[in-house]
C-alpha cells in the first residue's frame, strides 16, 4: 500500500478543476488521497454528501485526471469518516440488514462434509480459510457444477468462523442479493450506507457469483468492495458454478482479482465418496438403508449429491407411505419413478405451460420482458431442469438463445418463490400433475 505525494494530488486536482470547471466544488480542497493500491486510489471525502455527489458526478473525472497525473491506469474510489450520519442524511434507510442475508443451515457444517477424490483440496482450502480468515487464500474461489457441495462449504466456513469468534462481522448473501442492493442503493441515492454496510466486515461470503457477469455496474462496484475488503485483509470466500476467467462477461479486472487468490474446483464424486455421503447422510436423517441399496443407488446417481439426496428422500418417502422397508425391490421402483427425467419433453413443457398461462410459444422465445411472459418462460424453464436431462445451454438455447446463467436464475426464482409463495406453489403442482398424466396416458 502506498499513497501519492503532496504534489501529485495538487496536480490532479489542478487537472480537475482545469478539465472540468463546472463540476468543481469549494470542498475539493478539503479532499485528501488516502492510499493508491492495485490501482485504485482512494480518496477521502468530509461528509457522505460529498461521497454522493463524487460518485455521481465526478468517479471518472478523478480516475481521468489520476491516470494523466500519475501515468498508469487508476480507477478512484470516494469514501468518509462519517458514515452513521447517512441514514437520516438521506433519510432513505436501506432494505441491508440481517434479514438479507442467507440463513445457515445447520446441516451445512464440515462435519458433515464427506470428503473424497472431488472435493479434497475445496474442502481443504475451506477448512484453512475457516481457521485463520484473511490469512491463507483470499479470496477462496470454490467453482463446480451444481449439487457438488459449494453452498455446504461455504457455509460451513460461517459456521466456523461463528464458533470460533474470529469474524464478528460476516456477510453471507447471494450474488442476486448484492446486485439487488447496489440497484436500491442507486435508486434511492444510499451508495454511502451500501458502501459502508459492505465494506466493513470481517467475512465476506458471496455464493453463486457467476450472476454478477450479466451486471456491469455491479460489477464496477464489486470490484471496490473487493479492493477495499482485500487491502484491509478481510476474507473473500466466493462460489461458482465455473471458474473466473469462464463466467462470460465479467470484466478482466475481476477475473485476475479472482484468481489472485485460491481458486478450487468441486469435482463428481466418485463411487466411493457416493456410497460414504449416502451412509452419512442415511445415518444423519435416521434412515434404516441396507448396503445392497446403498450400492444400488449410488451406482445409479452419479450426477450430483444432490440427486444423491434426493432419491434417499424418495426411498424414505416410499417406504413411510407403503409402510414397506427400504429394500432392493422398493430401491428399483423408487429409482424406475426417477426415469421420468427422459420421458417428458420441452415441447410438452411448455404447451402445457402456454396453455396454462394463455401465452404464445413465441412469446417465451422473445426477448420479452413483462411478468405476464417472463413467469411462464421461467416456469417453463424450471420445469425443464425438473423433468428433463437438458444442459442449462440447451434450455436457455431453446428458450429464444439465452444463456445458462438466465436459466440458472430463473430456476432459483421459481424455487425461492414456491417456498414463500403458495399460488406459484399450486401453479407448479398443477402443472406438474399434467405433465405427469399426460406422460401415463402415453406410455
Ligand atoms: P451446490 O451449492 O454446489 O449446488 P450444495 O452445497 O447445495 O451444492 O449441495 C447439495 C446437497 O448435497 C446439499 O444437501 C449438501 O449438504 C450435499 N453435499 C454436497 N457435497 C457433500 C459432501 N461432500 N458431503 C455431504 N453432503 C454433501
Ligand atoms: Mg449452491
Amino acid at each position: 500500500m502506498s499513497t501519492i505525494a503532496a504534489l501529485e494530488w495538487k496536480n490532479i486536482l489542478d487537472r480537475v478543476r482545469a478539465m472540468h470547471p463546472s463540476l468543481v466544488r469549494g470542498w475539493f480542497s478539503g479532499l485528501k488521497p488516502i492510499d493508491l493500491s492495485g490501482g485504485v486510489l482512494r480518496i477521502r471525502a468530509g461528509n457522505p454528501k460529498q461521497v454522493r455527489y463524487l460518485d455521481d458526478e465526478c468517479g471518472s473525472v478523478f480516475a481521468e485526471a489520476s491516470q494523466q497525473v500519475l501515468e498508469q491506469l487508476v480507477t478512484t474510489t470516494f469514501e468518509t469518516d462519517a458514515p452513521d450520519e447517512i441514514a437520516d442524511d438521506d433519510g432513505y434507510p436501506l432494505s441491508i440488514s440481517e434479514n438479507n442475508q442467507l440463513q445457515l443451515n445447520d446441516d451445512y457444517v464440515f462435519d458433515h462434509f464427506v470428503v473424497g477424490a472431488g472435493n479434497r483440496l475445496a474442502h481443504a482450502a475451506s477448512v484453512a480459510v475457516a481457521e485463520n480468515p484473511g490469512q491463507t487464500y483470499n479470496p477462496l474461489f470454490i467453482h463446480g457444477d451444481v449439487g457438488l457441495g459449494k453452498t455446504h462449504l461455504l457455509q460451513a466456513i460461517c459456521h466456523t468462523t461463528k464458533q470460533l469468534g474470529t469474524c464478528p462481522t460476516t456477510l453471507y448473501i447471494s450474488c442476486e442479493t448484492f446486485v439487488n442492493h447496489f440497484i436500491e442503493a442507486v435508486e434511492r441515492g444510499a451508495m454511502n450506507q451500501f458502501r459502508f454496510h459492505y465494506r466493513h466486515v470481517d467475512l465476506l461470503v458471496i455464493d453463486d457469483i457467476q450472476f454478477l457477469g450479466a451486471r456491469e455496474r455491479s460489477q464496477e462496484e464489486f470490484f471496490h468492495t473487493f479492493n477495499t475488503l482485500h487491502q484491509a485483509q478481510k476474507q473473500i470466500v466466493l462460489s461458482a458454478d465455473c471458474q473466473p476467467s469462464e463466467i462470460p462477461t465479467l470484466e478482466n479486472r475481476l477475473v485476475s482479482r479472482f484468481n489472485s487468490g485460491l481458486v478450487m474446483s468441486i469435482d463428481a464424486p466418485c463411487m466411493e465418496t457416493r456410497v460414504a455421503i449416502l451412509r452419512k447422510k442415511s445415518r444423519l436423517r435416521c434412515i434404516e438403508v441396507p448396503e445392497d441399496v446403498i450400492e444400488y443407488v449410488a451406482i445409479n446417481v452419479h450426477t450430483n449429491i444432490r440427486d444423491l439426496e434426493g432419491a434417499l428422500l424418495r426411498l424414505d418417502a416410499i417406504s413411510q407411505t407403503t409402510g414397506g422397508k427400504i429394500d432392493m425391490e422398493l430401491a428399483r421402483r423408487a429409482l424406475a419413478d426417477g426415469s421420468e427425467r427422459l420421458a417428458i419433453t420441452i415441447q410438452q413443457i411448455i404447451d402445457v405451460v402456454t396453455r396454462y398461462f394463455g401465452v404464445r410459444v413465441k412469446d417465451l422465445q422473445s426477448k420479452k420482458r413483462p411478468k405476464s411472459i417472463s413467469h411462464p418462460r421461467q416456469i417453463c424453464m424450471y420445469l425443464a431442469r425438473e423433468f428433463t436431462s437438458h444442459s442449462l445451454e440447451e434450455v436457455g438455447g431453446y428458450f429464444g438463445g439465452r444463456d445458462h446463467s438466465t436459466v440458472l436464475h430463473a430456476d432459483r426464482t421459481i424455487k425461492k418463490m414456491l417456498e414463500t409463495d403458495a399460488k406459484v406453489r399450486r401453479t407448479v403442482e398443477n402443472l406438474r400433475a399434467t405433465l405427469r398424466t399426460q406422460q401415463n396416458g402415453a406410455s
